[in-house]
Order: structure tokens, then sequence, then C-alpha cells
């Protein structure tokens, strides 16, 4: 297992001017630089505050940029995902501090950018840290950081989507169901479901253990050799539908905290139990609280079949082929909403 360095302490920001080989270059995000910038008024660096995440542009971008020997990336998941972009195209050193727990980004290898809209994750940059300060994670608003375990409760759905995928004949030759990666991921999101207080207050041990829980699905999509199944099923496959019709950006871990409620529904799959986890750790999942209706979230559940075929990439899962009916969907409605 290929898992990043990570620190964790306090005031960790001012020390990087007193590690990081100078010139260096800062890339963060607009509405977040102005809490940090002066910590860097006499730093010898450059700071660059992500726009696009268009491959256009970043290209553009990196022909532009002054001499630098160095990246640090500070901030949410744009900044981190451009900051390993840049350092993977320039070959530089890369340190990473993130500053909410929305998305596990700072410890994976490759970046999440986009090529003409469609997302694509490319690239390979390991940093040489990962940096969590937890008064600058605890700083970010508690939503966020809750939404955090989206990425970890996946594993709920998408382990019962393998599961089941198996029971029907339809696992992918190259995806066979593998107990022992069940069995691994399984560990991690206990220990993120055994700690739900934690998690709700956002204190140390939740930063820490929301934190360690990431820094292992990070980095698993590239220790299965590629593989999703372990960590991701049908509630992204409803996330990837939902965001194909609206076109609007998403909190990544809530809307798929969302997608876990309304897969493990379909699925039959004890969806009372994941469903008090995510209360206890007050997880934001209703679609008002990311601005969205309930017309939008029944239309991106009759999309998924759809979009599972457009994609050509979705491995087979409860969203693949079950009918989508007025019946359940008002069903589900008033259960995630009662
Ligand atoms: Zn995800």
């Amino acid at each position: 297992m290929q898992l990043f360095d990570v620190a964790y302490g306090r005031e960790l920001l001012p020390e990087i001017p007193k590690i990081v080989n100078a010139p260096f270059l800062i890339v963060s995000a607009k509405d977040l630089w102005p809490k940090f910038e002066a910590t860097f008024a006499d730093a010898d660096c450059h700071v660059y505050l992500v726009e696009s995440l268009e491959i256009v542009d970043l290209e553009r971008h990196l022909t532009e940029l002054p001499h630098i020997k160095a990246i640090v990336g500070i901030g949410g998941g744009v900044a981190i995902d451009v900051a390993k972009y840049f350092a993977w195209r320039l070959n530089l050193p890369l340190y990473q501090c993130p500053t909410s727990m929305s998305v596990n980004a700072p410890f994976a290898q490759r970046a999440a950018v986009r090529d003409k809209g469609i997302l694509k994750y490319v690239g390979w940059a390991i940093p040489e840290i990962v940096y969590v300060d937890y008064d600058i994670v605890r700083s970010a608003p508690d939503f966020i950081n809750r939404s955090g375990v989206g990425d970890i409760v996946c594993y709920y759905t998408g382990h019962w989507d393998w599961a089941y995928a198996q029971r029907e004949g339809r696992c992918e030759v190259k995806w066979p169901y593998d107990p022992e990666w069940i069995a691994a991921a399984d560990e991690v999101m206990q220990s993120v479901i055994t700690n739900t207080a934690d998690i709700r207050d956002v204190n140390d041990r939740g930063v820490r253990t929301l934190m360690d829980a990431l820094r292992w699905g990070g980095a698993a999509f590239n220790n299965t050799g590629w593989n999703p199944r372990p960590i991701e099923g049908s509630e992204h496959t409803f996330f990837y539908s939902l965001e194909h019709l609206t076109h609007r950006p998403f909190l990544h871990g809530q809307i798929v905290s969302l997608g876990v409620l309304l897969m493990s529904h379909l699925q039959d799959n004890d969806p009372d139990f994941i469903k008090g986890k995510l209360d206890e750790m007050g997880v934001a999942y209703q679609p008002e609280d990311m601005n969205i209706t309930w017309g939008d979230v029944r239309d991106g559940l009759r999309h998924m079949q759809d979009y599972w075929k457009q994609s050509g990439n979705l491995w087979y899962t409860i969203a693949t082929e079950t009918p989508i009916t007025d019946g359940w969907l008002d069903e589900v409605e008033a259960w995630v909403s009662g």
C-alpha cells in the first residue's frame, strides 16, 4: 500500500517558507487566499489563484509561470488538484495543505481536471508531505468538513453493488469480487462510523480520524490497480448522472452522501442504519442543503440508466438496470425527508 506521508499539528503554514525551496509557487483559491496571505508576506514566493480546471487553460498558464523550484497547494478541492497538476507537469516537489475535509484529493495521485467540461483524473504527483493544520481545517464551515464522510460511507453501497454484480454474473473480468479489498475498505469505514461524535464536533480526534480514512481512500484507486469497486458504487453513478443533467458544481461529499441514502434504499440494504450514522455525524444531505429540489433528484435518478449507457466506462451496479418507478421515488423522498 502506498499512502501519502501526513503530519498533523498547529501553526504549520509559517513553517512552509523555512522548508520549501524558494522561490516557490503557492496554488490557492480566490475566496481562501485572503485568510493566509499575511503569513507569506515576506516569503520568496509567487501566488496562483485557480480560475479554471480546464486542461487547455492550465497548460497555457504553465507557460506563463515565473521561475519556481517547488509547489505548495493551500485550499479545498480545486487548489489541491491544480497544485498536483502543475507539480506533475513541471516535475517539481509538492507540498499540500488542505484547508477542509470535503474530499480525498490531497491523498490521491491523479489530479481531477476538466477536458472541455468532462471530468478527467490525470497525472501522477506524490507530495513530499500533506500538512493538516487542525485550526485551519476547523475554521472551515462544519457542513463542509462533515461532508468529507461521503467518500467513506460510499463503501457501504459500493460493496453491496460489487456483491450484487457477482451474484448476477456481471462483474467485470478485470475486477472480480475480492473479499480482501472489501475487508480492508470496511475497516476504514468502521473507523469513521464508530467515531460519529468526534466527526460531528470536528474536534482534533474527528479531524485525524476522517483525514486518516481519506488518506487510505485517496490512494486506494492506485493501490487496487485502478479498480474503483472497493471504494465507489451506484451512489457515484447517481452523482455523475445528476451533474450531467444540471451542469452545476456540487460539494462532492454532500451529494455522494445523499446518493448513499438513495442507493441503500434501492438496494434494500438496511438504509435506516446508514441514515442513522449520517444523522449522528450531522451530515447535511437534504437536497435543499445543496440548493437543488426533489424534482432535480428524481430527474437524476431517472437518468442513471441512460447515463450508465452513455458513459461506457461505469461498472455494473443497482443503478444500471433497476426500474426507477414513481412509487419508489415517492417512497424514498418521504423516507429521506422524514
Ligand atoms: Zn467520490
